[in-house]
Order: C-alpha cells, then sequence, then structure tokens
C-alpha cells in the first residue's frame, strides 16, 4: 500500500515538473494578443529592447554633475566650441572660471540645429542684486532659437507673471515660482516638441514641459507661437518650424551657466513605437 502511494506520489511529481518546464518554454516563446497601436504583441520577444544608458549624476553647488551617457554635451566649463554668436562668428559670451558668462552683445546659438529635445542647463543669477524686474538677472533659453523659456531673478522681483522666470515669455507664467536666492546655482530640464505640420499647415502646436529645481512649473504646455515683445504670439503662415538651434539670451546682466546638455528624442521616440532602432543613441558621453 504504501509503495504504491510512493509510485504515485513520484509519477505525479513527475508529471508536474514535466508541466512546469513545458509552461516556461510556452511563457518564453508564445506571446500574447496582437496589441492594436503597434504591430508587436503583448510581451512580444521579438520587439527590440531599448539602447542602454548609464545615467548621469546630480550637480552640487561647488560641482556640476555629469551628463547621461548618450547625451550631446553643448558646454563643460572648457570651451564654446559648439556655440556661435547668432547669425555666425565668435560668441561673445565669455568663459570665466569654467561658466559661461551672459556677455554682448549677442545671444549665442548651437552650431548644430534640434527638433524634440531633453535640455538641461544650469544657471545662476548675478548674487550682487541690481536693478528690478525685466532688468535684474534677465536671460533666456530659446529653444530652436525662437520659442524663449524666460531666465530671470524673480526671488523677491515682482514683474508681469507671463514674464517672470520659468515663463513660456509672453504667454504663460510657470505654474509656481521655484526660484532659489540670487548667486545659486540652478536647473531647468526642459522637455520640448517641436510643431508638427501636414503638408505645409500646422497641425499640432510646440509644447513644452519644465522643471526648475526639480519642481514642475510647465506641464505639457502649449506654446502659442515664437517669442515676442508686447505682441500677441501666433505661428507664420507658409513657415514650417521643425528643428532650430539652441539659444542663450544677452539681455545685459552678467548670468552665469554651466553644465549644458541635450538629447535628441525623436530617434528614440520612433524606436520605442516602431521598433525601428536608433541609431544615434548609443554615443558616448563628450564629457571630458
Ligand atoms: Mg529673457
Amino acid at each position: 500500500m504504501q509503495s504504491i502511494s510512493r509510485r504515485r506520489l513520484a509519477r505525479a511529481a513527475c508529471i508536474a515538473a514535466v508541466s512546469l518546464a513545458g509552461a516556461m518554454v510556452v511563457a518564453a516563446e508564445k506571446a500574447g494578443p496582437q496589441q492594436p497601436w503597434s504591430q508587436y504583441k503583448v510581451h512580444d520577444m521579438t520587439r527590440p529592447v531599448p539602447p542602454v544608458v548609464t545615467p548621469g549624476t546630480a550637480s552640487t553647488p561647488e560641482q556640476p554633475g555629469k551628463p547621461p551617457s548618450d547625451a550631446i554635451v553643448l558646454f563643460d566649463g572648457t570651451d564654446l566650441s559648439k556655440w556661435q554668436a547668432v547669425g555666425g562668428g565668435e560668441p561673445t559670451f565669455r568663459v570665466v572660471d569654467g561658466v559661461a558668462l551672459s556677455y554682448g552683445p549677442k545671444y549665442m546659438e548651437t552650431k548644430e540645429k534640434f527638433g524634440d529635445v531633453q535640455l538641461h542647463v544650469e544657471w545662476a543669477e548675478p548674487a550682487e542684486v541690481k536693478g528690478d524686474s525685466q532688468g535684474r538677472g534677465n536671460s533666456g533659453v530659446f529653444l530652436m532659437g525662437k520659442f524663449e523659456t524666460q531666465v530671470l531673478d524673480s526671488y523677491n522681483n515682482r514683474t508681469y507673471a507671463d514674464g517672470q522666470c520659468g515663463a513660456v515669455y509672453g504667454q504663460y507664467p510657470p505654474q509656481v515660482n521655484a526660484c532659489r536666492p540670487p548667486g545659486e546655482w540652478q536647473t531647468y530640464d526642459i522637455i520640448f516638441h517641436h510643431p508638427r505640420y501636414e503638408g505645409d499647415k500646422l497641425t499640432e502646436p510646440a509644447y513644452i514641459t519644465t522643471l526648475q529645481n526639480g519642481v514642475l512649473i510647465q506641464d505639457h504646455q502649449r506654446i502659442e507661437g515664437p517669442t515676442g515683445h508686447m505682441h500677441v504670439a501666433s505661428y507664420p503662415e507658409n513657415v514650417k518650424l521643425e528643428t532650430g538651434p539652441i539659444a542663450l539670451q544677452y539681455h545685459g546682466n552678467p548670468v552665469r551657466f554651466r553644465n549644458i546638455w541635450v538629447r535628441p528624442l525623436e530617434a528614440l521616440d520612433l524606436q520605442q513605437h516602431t521598433g525601428q532602432v536608433a541609431d544615434t543613441t548609443a554615443k558616448p558621453a563628450e564629457q571630458k
């Protein structure tokens, strides 16, 4: 009796083991139903995996952090070789003690043009407070050379809301004022999507998401058109705005910049949604 039970148990265990192994093989090979939004099935092992990126490190007040491994480094404290004066020629900004000082008479812009990006910029307002309203620590980060995210010393400095630090200038104030006191290093982490067109027709405006010092201040905010002063923004007709340089504004105030890097997003977006492997994502960071 006892030996029969043992045999049954052993046989049952054997069957269970074989079944489990079979189930594991099936789980590894058999995908689920077709996803209607992609060319892949649910849990599809043939779908290309994302590229590997080594994350960067956070900055401290004394030391800029390291960019992620796939970033294009635009300024690492050494030189402005990635930049030119707006329209061409040497930038008038100056590199002093590892920072780029906003110095006139011209804005500076990247030589390379970008569309959709993740952009990291660090800046510090002059420690010595001078001027007020728009005259205190004014600079700006321009996406595609057209769309300004305002840089201003808005720490205890009243100005018009759609022109304070973090504003889509002349259009949308930031959701909150997340400014640090003048003299302290601050960060912008910006995710920007350029306008979309079908033929010559604008179908989607530009959008911007901005974190200032880690605080969300623009949440997938629609941009109404290129930045202007004292005018209602709108998109120009018969001009497609799809790429452009990243520009930093000279507005008469010695704002300092450091640790500027960018990650183009369009090849990654294509890979994520279609599986077409991005060939621009394996670049090592150009960090020295
Ligand atoms: Mg400005």
